[in-house]
């Protein structure tokens, strides 16, 4: 009765996880990358305009010209990415612009090598297309493992596209200009589909770097992003694909028969938070550098090997020292001195040994999470 392919994934260990929590009603959630401030106001105001003025019709499929416009400006002015309007589709949130690119662009059996640890859907979307899936590794610090990749590239004829994913959800790695310079020169001589994940831009700490900046690669680069994390705005569904345009007349072929459109309201949003509310993304940005400080801080205090992050919202900690895996060590966590943090499994094999924090809450959450996070640990090692 059921697709196998569906049938063999499983719903993400991220929201398995959240899930869970809601049997332990005194429980911390440390769980989801969905930052807790109110949307800008000015997103909002909006939005309440363009539901006053009617702008509740289909748009475009590619979404309204004049948002695209003004992502292709912002892509440019913010990051030195260049995509005209017609190479940009607004998506309902990041994660159609994956299903959308992944389903146009990937046949069954084609390889696709993605990171390890990583987002959980790459792998999941890729398994309902009957893609061949393959990982590169990363470095101890959570940098890619440069020399390693060009090995399997190079012995390796069969791989259709790569994955590249930065700022990192789970490890909070951004890729550095070195690396960058050194992806190029390895991408540049191997003819493969590049997909790029970044829906993490706006949260990058230091210089960003992409590998959309090269020019001369954009008849193989798709990029994908969006505003969920940006404008804290996960529940109003806002992503965006980029890529040349006989790539996007397939994509949109998918987008199409899947979506329509992404919601006009909400695009409208956009429109005027891309205009308006870059200070407020400067303000978040800068209240999760201060998190990021403090849950680091903790951790290194508590005894923990971790790696600072340098983007997104989340950190990483080795909990190798505890013997337990991952899962196991989330349950007991959560069981014993309610707090949920997501088991480091969930992001892939190389995910073991780690478990998840999201820092996208309050100060005092994540304090309280914390402390609690220490009692455990004072009675484990
Ligand atoms: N890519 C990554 C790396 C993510 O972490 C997420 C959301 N957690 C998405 C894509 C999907 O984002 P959206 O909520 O906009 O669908």
């Amino acid at each position: 009765m059921v697709n196998k392919r569906v049938q063999n994934i499983e719903i993400s260990g991220i929201r398995k996880f959240f899930n869970k929590v809601s049997d332990y009603p005194d429980a911390i959630s440390l769980t989801l990358g969905q930052p807790d401030f109110p949307v800008p106001i000015s997103i909002k105001s909006a939005m309440i305009r363009a539901i006053e003025n009617n702008k509740t019709e289909y748009t475009a499929n590619a979404g309204i010209y004049e948002l695209r416009k003004e992502i292709s400006n912002y892509l440019y002015r913010s990051f030195d990415i260049h995509y005209s309007p017609d190479e940009i589709c607004i998506t309902t949130g990041g994660s159609e612009g994956l299903f959308s690119v992944f389903n146009a662009l990937i046949n069954e059996g084609d390889e696709v090598l993605i990171p390890n640890p990583a987002y959980p859907a790459y792998e999941s979307i890729l398994k309902i297309m009957g893609a061949k899936i393959s990982y590169y590794d990363m470095n101890d610090d959570f940098s890619i493992n440069v020399l390693r990749l060009k090995d399997v590239l190079a012995s390796n004829d069969n791989i259709k596209a790569i994955i590249l994913s930065y700022p990192s959800n789970p490890t909070g790695a951004i890729l550095s200009n070195e690396n960058k310079k050194e992806l190029y020169e390895i991408l540049k001589a191997k003819n493969i589909l590049i997909i790029t994940d970044e829906i993490y831009s706006s949260l990058c700490y230091e210089e960003y770097n992409s590998i959309s900046q090269f020019q001369d690669l954009k008849d193989r680069v798709v990029l994908i992003s969006g505003f969920s994390k940006m404008f804290s705005m996960t529940g109003l569904r806002i992503g965006y694909v980029c890529s040349n345009v006989t790539l996007m007349k397939e994509i949109l072929k998918i987008h199409q028969y899947n979506v329509s459109c992404a919601t006009s309201i909400s695009q409208w949003g956009v429109l005027e938070g891309l205009k308006s509310a870059l200070s407020d993304v400067d303000m978040m940005k800068e209240n999760f550098v201060k998190r990021r400080d403090y849950v680091y801080s903790r951790l290194i205090a508590l005894g923990l090997e971790v790696v600072i992050p340098k983007g997104a919202f989340y950190i990483f900690p080795s909990i190798k020292k505890i013997n337990r895996n991952s899962e196991e060590f989330c349950l007991e966590l959560l069981h014993k001195n309610r707090v949920a943090c997501v088991p480091g499994s969930a992001f892939g094999s190389k995910g073991e040994g780690f478990m998840r924090i999201s820092y996208s809450y309050s100060i005092e959450n994540l304090e309280a999470g914390l402390n609690r996070i220490e009692n455990f640990l004072n009675n484990k090692i």
